[in-house]
Formats: C-alpha cells, structure tokens, sequence
C-alpha cells in the first residue's frame, strides 16, 4: 500500500488503475453501487484499515443518491409516528455532518411550518418542534442549527410575503439542514479513494464468483471497454438501493431483504417566483411538501406513489407535477403554473417492503443481512442516517471476514475539503482579491470544494479562460466544468450536466444551450476527438427531449415509455442470473 500525499483524483488514468488494482489481488471488501451507502460502506471500511474496491454501474450517486429532496434531517413526519430513536440518530448525524464531517458541504436550513386551526395546532407543533429540538443536541456537539421560534401571521408574512394570508392562522419556525447530494457522495468516494479504496464508474457486477455455497468475488462488465473481468473479495457487500432484489437473484438464493421502490417528484422553479426569505413544509393528505431555498432557485416536493417501471430513470408525469404545483399553490397568493417550472426530477425510494401497502407509511429503517457467506446486504435507511448503514454493514463484513477488524472511525475522518474550510471561508474576500475572482465566486467554490478550491484556482491560473462564467449556466465557472472530468469522476456530459453541477434542472434550457460548449471543455481531459463530442451532445439533447415529453403525459407507463426512447450513452446490461 502506498501512502498517498493530498486528496485523491478521480479521473479516468485513476479509474484505469483502480479496476487494474481490483483485477490483481483478492480484497479484503468489494461493494457493489455508488450510491451514498456504497460509498459511506467503501469509507467505512477502508478507514478500518480493509482493503476495499467498489464497483457502480452507472455514474457515481445517479441512482437515488443524487435524486432526494437534499434534506439532512430528522424527518418531523416519524417523531409525528413516535419513532424517536430514529429521529434521534438521524439528528445526532445532522450535527456530525454539519460541523465536523462536511461543514462545506451540509448548511443549515430555515422552514416555516404554517399552522392552519386556531387552539390545539400551536401547543401540539410546538411541542413537537421543542422535542425536534432537543433530540438534536448530541454528546460533544451542539444542534448546529437554531432552536425553533413562534410566529404571528403578521411576522410569519414578514418572512414570507409569498404566502396568502387567508391560508394560515399563524406559523412556527424551525431549522434543519440541507446537501448537495450528489457531490456528497462523489466527495466521499474521492475521500475513501485518498485512504486508498479502489473505485470505478460504470462497471457493472453481472454475476458472482462462487466457492461452492461461498460468494468469492464478483463478475464486473466494463461497460466503457465491453469487457469483463473477476474482482476477487473475502467480503462482497450488495449496496444496491432499489435494484437489491436484482443481485439477489444473481447470487441464485432466496433473499432475505426484499425492496420496492416508491417515486418522489420535484420541481424546480427560480427564486423570484416565490417571494419569501425561508423554507415552507406543508402538510399534505399523505406526507408533507417541502419548498427549500436551493441557491437561486427553489426546490418543491415531493411525491410518494408506487413505481414497478424502469428503475434508471423514473420519469415524472404531468399528474406528478400538477400534484406538487396544487399543493404549493394551496398556500401562494400568486399561484405557480407549468410555465415557472425551469427543472423537474424524480428519484425512486428504496424501501422495505413491509405489510402495509402504503408506501409513505412503509419502514425508512435500515436492515444489513447475511444471505450467503460471503454476501453481505445493506438496504433501506435514509440519506441523512448513511454512516450508520455503513457502520453497521461493516461490523457484518467483520464478522464475516473473521478478524479482528478496528471499530468504525467515521465519525471522526471528514471528508475531502472540510479540514481548512473554516479558515478559506473567513479568508474569502482576501481569496477573492488574490484570485481576481467576486467574492460570490468564492464562496459558491468554496461551498462545493471547501479546501480543494485551491484545485480548481490552480486550472484557472493555467488557463485563465476559465475563469469566465459558463454562456447560459452563469452560475457555474468553465473551470468547475474541467475540474469535474479531471478530478471528480465525470465521464459522460451528462455527469456534468446532471450532477457535478446541476445545470440540467437549474435552467429553463435543461442543459441544452450550453451542451456543445460544456462538451468541447471535457474532451480533452477525458481523450474525445469531433465525433465523440458530436455523439455525447446528441445522447444529452434526445434525453432532455424525452423527459419534456414524458412530463407531458398522464401517467406513469406512458412517461416511462417516452423517456425510454432516450437510450444510455453507456448502457447497462442485461446481467445472467445464477
Ligand atoms: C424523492 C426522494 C426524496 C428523498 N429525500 C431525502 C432527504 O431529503 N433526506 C434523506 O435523508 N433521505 C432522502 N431520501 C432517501 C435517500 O435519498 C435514499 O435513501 C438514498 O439516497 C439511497 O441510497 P442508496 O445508496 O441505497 O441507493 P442509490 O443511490 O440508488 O445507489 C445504488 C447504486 O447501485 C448501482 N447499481 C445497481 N445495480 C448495480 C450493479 N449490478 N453493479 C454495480 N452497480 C449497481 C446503481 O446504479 C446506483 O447508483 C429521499 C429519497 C427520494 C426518492
């Protein structure tokens, strides 16, 4: 093992070495899925000193992982349900990841719960928030975010002039915290890497390697090369989301953990449409609506409907968006209509199924199960309570490998570019001068990099066009669109687009108006000639296409087949089961 100096790259030699590395010698872990759990299991266990590889079939946290409403939160819905030990846990991890594992990265955010009945609403919510509150102080940490605070109509309006006033009696006001999904998960797996894990995109695991009864190791498709080889691990663990049920049927057994998968819709729409100074959270009849300030924009959700369709890319409906717009509407004096909407995307919940039908009330707890030796499986959970997944996946591997294996340690390694951070962020308006870059530059660099910015001022000051805002994506640098190819694992346009930034909901052209130049900036990092680039523009355009056409459908199948007519730049394979 060699000991590596800075933080690791995940560029494409990277990727090369890695899946050479994974290919020589029998590892202690491999994990299969990039998702937050695979990554957080891929953290976990290479910070316990394990050797570790991880394979994801598509592009790093573009299942799930980059597709949720972004809250690291307790969730007020289970304290509604009484499962305290499970809102507990999730904001003990809120503060962790707040102010020790990734203060660049998860940010403190305000909600306006607006109360509708005079009498009973004001002590029931309140009391409700106090115990959110106090269930949020860890030991050695405060909450991270302030208490909750009483509100007058009056002063509630203040805060949110957006609101009809003849749609509530009165508010109150509390905090949590929100992410940006995808570059978490990205920003972990580059962290696992730099302690020496061995991670690649789009390698698919088509089968297992087996000893008799025993799982050995994996068959891995790369879907890139279209070529196959065997990764070899004491321990496998299956971090799979809603495909589970898939791997389980290519180990041949019966499993033990069964995941169906539940649809949750959001819009986008930009910040002016809503004149308000916090986030709302409505109750609906089934769940709650979320509306959560994200930059210059506005994020408003979510859905919770059943979805057996093509899991890679759940479409959204015309029924899903008029859902979320009617509900938001309910409470706005000025409505929104389809035309606010500037990006809409829908990810699927992985979620154990469980007697009751209803997916809303279907279990968000985790489960890690040993189906076969060798298999370790962990499903289930929530975003916001990943390091506990992974902590307890883990311990099974452990226990699996037969050593003696060091306790779990994540809750003290942060992850790249938090260590420094602090001191970058009260240093920015000199940065700022030093770079010739607005100060607002470098604290919307610093809010994605923390302490890497260095990184990407460094590509800037090689090549100081890029320095210029992307034509149609402002809010983006060309040089983040570079940095995302060399560094963080960007291998198709769409990484780019879809979740290094997230320029495909963030304008009303979804990414197409600044596909050719955003493309054209990635092929040399990444060894494109004309005809790649060409190709990589078109696979984006007809996938923009078939999502607008699949939101103008009344239901699901018909969504789903629209979108369908949008093939994968690298497509996944049909796997053969055992
Ligand atoms: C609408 C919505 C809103 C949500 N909001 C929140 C929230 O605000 N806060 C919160 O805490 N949680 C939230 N969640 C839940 C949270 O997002 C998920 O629990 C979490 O992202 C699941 O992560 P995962 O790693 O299990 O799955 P995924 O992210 O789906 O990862 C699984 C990965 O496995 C890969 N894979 C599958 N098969 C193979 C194979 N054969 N070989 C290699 N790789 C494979 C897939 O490509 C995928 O990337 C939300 C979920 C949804 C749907």
């Amino acid at each position: 093992m060699t000991v590596r100096t800075g933080t690791a790259r995940l560029g494409p030699e990277e990727r090369g070495t890695a899946l050479a590395q994974m290919a020589a010698r029998e590892l202690d872990v491999v994990v299969i899925g990039g998702g937050v759990v695979g990554a957080g299991v891929a953290l976990d266990a290479v910070t316990r000193g394990l050797s570790v590889g991880l394979l994801e079939a598509r592009d790093f946290a573009s299942g799930t992982s980059s597709r949720s409403s972004k809250l690291i939160h307790g969730g007020l819905r289970y304290l509604e349900q009484l499962n305290f030990d499970l809102v507990r846990e999730a904001l003990q991890e809120r503060a962790l990841l707040l102010q020790r594992i990734a203060p660049h990265l998860v940010r403190p955010v305000p909600f306006l719960f607006p109360l509708t009945h005079t009498g009973w609403e004001r002590p029931y919510v309140g009391a409700g928030l106090a115990l959110y509150d106090s269930l949020g102080f860890s030991f050695g940490f405060t909450r991270g975010v302030p208490g909750h605070r009483h509100l007058s109509r009056r002063r509630a309006l203040r805060l949110a002039p957006a609101l009809r006033r003849s749609a509530f009696t009165g508010a109150v006001q509390y905090w949590d915290a929100q992410v940006d999904d995808a570059r978490y998960v990205m920003t972990m797996l580059r962290t696992a890497a730099t302690y020496g894990a061995h991670v690649a995109s789009r390698t698919q695991v088509v089968g297992f390697l087996r000893e008799g009864e025993r799982v050995t190791g994996v068959r891995v498709r790369d879907l890139e090369a279209g070529t196959e080889l065997d990764v070899r691990a004491r321990q496998v663990v299956n971090a799979t989301g809603v495909w589970t049920d898939d791997i389980q049927e290519l180990v041949g057994g019966r499993g033990q953990i069964h995941v169906r998968a539940s649809k949750g819709v959001h819009l986008l729409v930009p910040r002016d449409r809503i004149h308000s100074l916090t986030g709302i959270i409505l109750r609906t009849e089934k769940s709650v609506l979320f509306v959560i300030p994200w930059g210059r924009h506005w994020i408003i959700g979510t859905t919770d409907t059943r979805w057996d369709l093509d899991r890679a890319h759940p479409a959204a409906s015309r029924a899903d968006i008029d859902y979320v717009l009617e509900h938001v509407n309910a409470v706005l004096s000025v409505p929104l209509t389809r035309d606010d909407v500037e990006g809409v995307y829908a990810g699927l919940r992985p979620l154990l199924s469980g007697e009751s039908e209803e997916t809303s009330k279907l279990s968000r707890e985790h489960v890690v199960a040993h189906p076969v030796p060798g298999l370790v499986m962990v499903a289930g959970g929530k975003y916001t309570t990943y390091r506990v997944m992974a902590r307890d996946a883990v311990d099974a591997v452990a226990h699996g490998l037969d050593q003696r294996v060091p306790r779990s340690c994540t809750d003290r390694i942060p992850l790249a570019g938090a260590e420094g951070y602090q001191a970058l962020w009260n240093a920015r308006q000199r940065l700022a001068a030093s770079s010739g870059l607005h100060v607002a530059r470098i604290e919307h660099l610093l809010q994605r990099y923390g302490s890497m910015i260095g990184e990407v001022l460094t590509l800037i000051e090689e090549d100081p066009s890029l320095a210029r805002p992307l034509p149609g994506a402002d809010d983006y640098l060309r040089a983040e669109i570079v940095y995302a190819a060399t560094h963080e694992g960007a291998r198709h346009l769409d990484d780019v687009l879809a979740r290094r930034t997230h320029i495909s909901i963030e304008t009303f052209h979804r990414g197409l108006a600044v596909a050719q130049e955003a493309a054209e900036l990635i092929a040399g990092p990444l060894g494109w000639g004309e005809e790649q680039v060409r190709r990589e523009v078109e696979y984006y355009t007809k996938r923009v296409e078939a999502e607008r056409l699949s939101q103008e459908q009344d239901t699901d199948q018909e969504a789903d087949a629209v979108r369908l007519g949008a093939p994968d730049v690298v497509p996944a394979v049909v796997p053969r089961s055992a």
